[in-house]
């Protein structure tokens, strides 16, 4: 079945690809493996899937160990400050720093472990309540904050988009995003690069690919539903 469904997302992906004038190598597919049995992990990864996102910092760590080597773990989710520690040098990329707070806890563990973390900013584009991430407006004041900490380096921006039935709603946030990266790389500010977009989820990848999206972060579209009573 995980077979199946990675089949027609790729599918879907590389239409969305060329519909967005681009190559698939421009679009990474992130198989979103939380709450999922390793089984399962596994048999995505068979199918050649190496990049694998996780919310958890327990979890993601509990799957680096046992996973092949090669496999590569996206930290998609809120993280705690006195979490960061596991989760150093285990993560190819955190996608959700928010605070200038959170990226210095990351840049004192990256330090210590003599590593330098890629990180991605989330930004709350829609300003949900529910939702973590930076407003936009203080966006600019963040990168230049988290872009003094020579252990951190920002590759991107990621962005949650709401929850809706209609994925062209969500087209207007994905738009932003890129814009607002566009804009902060005009400004050439050292140590910071927005060559990575992280938006699209199951619903609305298709159009944050044809907004530009070089990250889609998809879940239920690849390993079915998640069923959180039993985790
Ligand atoms: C769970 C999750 C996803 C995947 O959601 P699906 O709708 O199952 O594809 C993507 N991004 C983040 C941040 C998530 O927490």
């Amino acid at each position: 079945m995980i077979k199946e469904n990675l089949e027609k997302v790729r599918e879907n992906v590389h239409r969305a690809v060329e519909r967005s004038g681009r190559s698939d190598s421009d679009v990474l597919l992130i198989a979103v493996s939380k709450t999922k049995p390793v089984e399962d992990l596994m048999e995505a990864y068979d199918a050649g899937v190496r990049d694998f996102g996780e919310n958890k910092v327990q979890e993601l760590v509990d799957k680096y160990e046992v996973m092949p080597k090669d496999a590569r773990f996206h930290m998609i989710g809120h993280l705690q400050k006195n979490k960061v520690k596991y989760l150093i040098g285990k993560t190819c990329l955190i996608h959700s720093v928010d605070s200038f707070e959170l990226a210095k806890v990351i840049q004192k563990e990256s330090e210590k472990k003599n590593v330098i973390t890629d990180v991605l900013l989330e930004v709350n584009v829609a300003k949900e309540d529910s939702k973590f991430g930076v407003f936009k407006e203080d966006l600019l004041n963040l990168v230049k904050e988290v872009s003094t900490l020579k252990n951190v380096r920002i590759k991107g921006l990621m962005t949650i988009a709401p929850f809706v039935e209609n994925p062209e709603d969500n087209r207007q946030y994905f738009n932003v995003l890129k814009r607002l990266g566009i804009d902060i790389e005009s400004q050439n500010i050292d140590n910071v690069s927005m060559g990575t977009y992280s938006m699209g989820m199951t619903g609305d990848y298709e159009v944050a690919i044809e907004e530009g999206a070089t990250m889609v972060r998809v879940g239920t579209g690849i390993f079915g539903v998640r069923n959180y009573s039993l985790f």
